[in-house]
Formats: C-alpha cells, structure tokens, sequence
C-alpha cells in the first residue's frame, strides 16, 4: 500500500488541515433507491393511509419474514419498543441477565418496567454473552437471558438455549445490529422465543425509526400484534392491555426500498471490510474484528481493538486525532452499561464481574463504513492510523499529549 506522507505538525490535531473536508460518520445511513421510494410516498398519499398496518406495513413483515425464514414478523415504531413488547410479552420479571457490553437500550427495556438487569461478562473473542459465567448469575429471581448478537456476531445461541432450558428461563435475543446476519447457516432471528431487530436510521436497514419483533411462536404473535396497537381486536373491542408500538406507513415504505437494496449495501459493507483489513494489516497492536466468511453477514460494524500496550497510543488519543482529520470514530459500548445512570448508582461494584467487559470497553473504536464511506476515504483513515501508530509510535510529542477524556 502507498503511503501518504503526513508529518506530526501536519495532523490536524496540532494543526494540521483535517485530511477530510467533510466529516465521516459512523452508521451514515444506507439508502435505497430514491425514486422507489418516493414513488411509494406519492401511493401513500393517493391512499390516504399513513398508519395502522397499513399496506406497506404489512408487505414489510412478509418480507422480512421470507428473508429471515421465521414464521411472523411484528414491525413497531423502533427497536427499543420491540424490546419492551416482547419483554412484558414473555412476563419477564424479577431479575433478567443481559451483557453490559451493548447499547443502553437493552438495559432500559427492562429497567423502564422494573425488572433489574443482571449485567453478565462477554467472551473477549466474540464480544458476546459468556454463558458460563451466565450460569452462576442465577438466582430464584431469574426470568430470562436477553443476548445480544453485538456486531452482528452470532451469540453462542447453543450453550444459552441449553443453560436456559435447564434452569426454566425465557431466552430472548436482542439482534440490532445483526439483520441479515447467519449463525450455521440459520439466518438470526430464529433464534430464542422471540428476535428484536433495530431498523433506526443508523442501523444496516433502516426504516427511519423503526424495528420488528420476530418469532416463530403464533400464540407469542397474536399476543405481541394486541399489545402494539393498544389490544384492539377490532372497532372499539379492547381486550388486552397495549401501548402504541405501531410502524407507520412512511417507515415501512423505507423498509421495502431499503430490502430491495439489501444485497448492494452489503458489497459495498463487504469491500470497506477487506479494504480495511488490508489497510490496516500489520500494525502493531492494533487488530479488526474478524468476520466469518462462511456465514452470511452485513458487515455494518468496522470494530477495531487498540492494544496500548503495543500501539503506544491511547486508544482516546487516537479517537482524538481521527476526530480531529474529520473522522468521526466511536467508542461503542463505552464505558459499558453498569457504568451508566442509573445502574451505576444502583450497582457501584458490577465491573468487579465485569473485567472482560471493561477492557473490551477501552480498546474498542468503531470506524465509519456504509455506502456513504468510500474505498479512497478507507485507505486515507488506514494511512492515518498506521502514521499514528507505526511511524511516530516513539515520538515523545504524542505520548506527551495523552488527554483524559472527550
Ligand atoms: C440500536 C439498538 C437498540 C435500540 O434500537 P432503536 O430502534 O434505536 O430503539 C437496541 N439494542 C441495540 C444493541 C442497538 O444497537
């Protein structure tokens, strides 16, 4: 690979012109065909049906429900409402262990209802639930295991199914991240009693806000499509308490737009991935998180693990000078849920379970990919990084500058 010639008093950082112009984003949104789904808009508005299981609606949750080869598919408004519904769905109570390593909604969907999240360590290797510890985190409060199939990486569905079934628990999966990912073959989201899926518009498909639930329970299904739409069973017949988790006709008609360029963005997903893996090959202490190429996956999430102890870099410091070339890195899942309100004053002491967690959460940078990212704007960020690491690793001036926090 070419190198470009960066001195240290060129990084934008210490003064430098950014390398970018315009800023880069993690999770820019992927987008269909524009006249597609400006055509559906203007069929919306001749049919004057924007909500209630419209037409859009319901041809979304056949789709999803063919791609993913599962029995039913529930769209709702987003990803975190999903997670509630099946929640209370399941009557999960008491106590349900969840990673803290994932977004903050998996926690608060159960918190909002007062259930407590039990925070369980990740396996370092695949970033998910370790199920050994798991085990000995159950109590006679215990309901269910939430996994989170993080990156898209399929949890060890096995072992949880197996833990779970011996100690009469729900198993639930919290899949956001991971629409169109397989695990053996099986696409997620047949995995557990229920999947949740995020279709927010920083996810691999988006339907602006959005989500879907998906089972292969019909009883869980029946019950899940009552309790979207405030238990209507029809005109003015409530028979079961509901809240509004209703997709709307203009997200559903992004949905389908977006499906139908499902298998473009994960090229363009796929090719950033080997651009980068070849990009950043052989710098010390810094690594890319594998994906299996013998399963399907949707290479949303370029991960990066910083080692200090090798790269002689902050993982932050470097956050910092990508940040200040225009590219906006993030540290997902930092600092970790236990370390966030309000389970960090209610559980002070949860990171001493929690050391897997803790580490991954300081080594971790996630760096932008989608269709918004070009092939050029990733070798530009990999020569950045190598820059940063190999050839100044010793210069005083950046280990001088280490800063606390952002
Ligand atoms: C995005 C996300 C959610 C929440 O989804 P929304 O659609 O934004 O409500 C839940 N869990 C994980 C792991 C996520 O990444």
């Amino acid at each position: 690979m070419k190198h470009i010639d960066i001195t240290i008093s060129e990084l934008a950082f210490f003064g430098g012109e950014p390398k970018f112009k315009e800023r880069l984003f993690v999770g820019r949104p992927n987008i269909g065909n524009r006249d597609r789904l400006l055509d559906r808009i203007n069929d919306m508005l001749d049919r004057r049906w924007l909500s209630n299981n419209g037409v859009f609606v319901q041809e979304f949750e056949l789709q999803v429900a063919k791609y993913l080869g599962v029995k039913h598919c529930i769209a709702v408004c987003n990803g975190t409402i999903a997670l509630e519904l099946v929640i209370r769905a399941l009557e999960l109570k008491g106590e349900v262990i969840i990673p803290s390593f994932t977004f903050i909604a998996t926690a608060h969907a159960l918190q909002w209802q007062e259930i407590t999240p039990v925070f369980c360590d990740v396996d370092p290797k695949t970033h998910t639930l370790n199920p050994w510890q798991l085990e000995s985190l159950i109590t006679p409060r215990t309901s269910g295991i939430i996994g989170v199939h993080v990156w898209g990486q399929p949890c060890d569905v096995e072992t949880l199914t197996e833990v779970a079934n011996k100690h009469h628990l729900k198993l639930m999966f919290d899949a956001s991240h991971a629409f169109g990912c397989s695990h053996r073959g099986t696409m997620l989201g047949n995995f557990g009693t229920a999947e949740v899926f995020s279709f927010h518009a920083t996810k691999f498909i988006n339907t602006f806000e959005g989500g879907a639930i998906v089972t292969n329970d019909s009883e869980l299904n029946q019950k899940l499509r009552l309790m979207k739409n405030f238990g209507f069973a029809g005109f003015d017949n409530v028979i079961y308490l509901g809240t509004n988790g209703k997709m709307s006709e203009i997200s559903a008609a992004m949905g389908l737009t977006s499906l139908e360029s499902l298998e473009e963005f994960i090229e363009v997903n796929r090719h950033n991935y080997l651009c980068y893996l070849e990009g950043l090959a052989g710098i010390p202490g810094v690594s890319l998180f594998p994906m299996n190429e013998a399963e399907k996956h949707n290479y949303q999430y370029v991960v990066l693990e910083i080692d200090e102890e090798q790269t002689q870099v902050s993982r932050d410091l470097l956050l910092k000078i990508l940040h200040a070339e225009n590219v906006i890195a993030r540290r997902y899942f930092y600092p970790g849920c236990h370390r966030m309100e309000p389970y960090r004053s209610y559980f002070p002491h949860a990171g001493l379970l929690l050391p897997e967690t803790e580490k991954l959460a300081r080594r971790v940078l996630i760096l932008p990919t989608g269709t918004a990212t070009s092939k050029a704007d990733v070798s530009k960020i990999c020569q950045i990084i190598r820059f940063v690491v190999v050839s100044q690793f010793n210069d005083y001036e950046l280990n001088s500058s280490r800063i606390d926090d952002i």
